[in-house]
């Protein structure tokens, strides 16, 4: 079995590599190469924490295997390490025997960056100047710098339900010599692509904040109840998502589903776009939202990835198990 440490992630796995990886996977899902297996997510009853297992089977890459982890809001605080932890598993699908064992954490960040910069490539308008962010956690700062590479941005403009932490994605704007300005909600109007990444439990951005013509990707949404976006949003856009089963029932869909707004049937795989058996945008007024529901298909390709460069360079440990 090959080991790569979390340590050696963030100099192995680039932004490039990381949306390749995504956008293939995605490919692969919407022509029935690959799959998803059912997630296991439990509250285990000690430390508070929410631990699982997500994974699938990719015939198309030949890569098996599962991200096991999950999340202990005691981490910070009591052990200075985060609170987000994860560890992907990878198979030999011609045998059974484990291949491979991976840090996931930054590759979760990884990963889940490269979705809505997949989504923007593939669905904003070519034209799209300002770029608007709802959230501004650990995760905003991987969206955003995804993201800034998609387009020929002019302006960053960003929402957080707590100001003070603004500062994070203004920086990322400034490394990328962009200008700064913090909105109100009604100020997203602006935006020509929005991404959402907070942990809210209810609407942030109503219908009315958002202006024809732009991309919206809804990433922070990945759990029963959690919701930032009107459900009204959705009915008024073309609907993406990396997971159909996953939009209706942890991701930003599964409100405007539950409220009789969109049906399953509105909801389409990004893969079919990449793949060209869907049109995508088809003017330029189209509101288009991508749902990433995060799926263990992504964590599996960023994996598989790292350890090929892993073993190029000579950083991969080999065990026997
Ligand atoms: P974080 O704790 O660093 O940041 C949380 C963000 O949410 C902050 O911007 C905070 O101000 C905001 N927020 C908190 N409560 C809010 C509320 N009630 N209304 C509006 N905003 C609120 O977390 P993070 O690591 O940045 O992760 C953000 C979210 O993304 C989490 O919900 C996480 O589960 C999700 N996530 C999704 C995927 C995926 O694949 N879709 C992957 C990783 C993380």
């Amino acid at each position: 079995m090959l080991i790569v440490p979390e340590r050696e992630i963030a100099a192995l796995m680039t932004r490039a590599s990381a949306f390749k990886a995504v956008e293939k996977v995605f490919a692969a899902m919407a022509s029935g190469e690959a799959y998803n297996f059912p997630v296991v997510r439990e509250a285990i009853g000690h430390e508070d924490a929410l631990y699982g297992f997500k994974g699938g089977f990719d015939r198309s890459g030949l890569t098996l295997g599962l991200k096991a982890g999950g999340y202990w809001p005691n981490n910070l605080a009591k052990r200075d390490i985060i609170n987000h932890q994860s560890t992907i598993f990878l198979f030999d699908p011609d045998t059974g025997k484990v291949a491979a064992m991976v840090g996931g954490n930054l590759l979760t960040a990884l990963r889940t960056a490269a979705a809505s910069s997949v989504s923007i490539r593939h669905l904003a308008r070519k034209d799209a100047k300002v770029m608007g962010m709802v959230g501004a956690g650990h995760q905003a700062t991987f969206q955003l710098r995804a993201a800034l590479e998609q387009r020929a941005f002019e302006k960053v403009i960003g929402w957080n339900l707590h100001p003070e932490m603004l500062p994070n994605i203004a920086k990322v704007a400034d490394e990328a010599g962009l200008p700064f300005e913090a909105v109100a909600l009604d100020g997203m109007r602006e935006a020509d692509v929005i991404v959402s990444i907070t942990s809210s439990f209810e609407a942030s951005l109503m219908a009315d904040h958002v202006s024809p013509g732009t991309h919206i990707a809804c990433m922070g949404t990945d759990t029963l109840g959690k919701q930032e976006v009107a459900p009204a949003l959705l009915a008024n856009a073309t609907i993406f998502t990396d997971e159909v089963a996953q939009s209706i029932s942890i991701g930003e869909a599964q409100h405007a589903i539950a409220q009789g707004l969109i049906c399953e049937g509105d909801i389409h795989q990004i893969g079919a776009v990449i793949n060209g058996t869907h049109p995508g945008r088809t003017a330029d007024d189209e509101i288009t939202l991508f749902d990433g529901t995060g799926v263990g298909l992504q964590d599996l390709a960023v994996a598989s990835a790292v350890v090929t460069l892993a073993v190029a360079q000579g950083i991969a440990i080999e065990v026997d198990v």
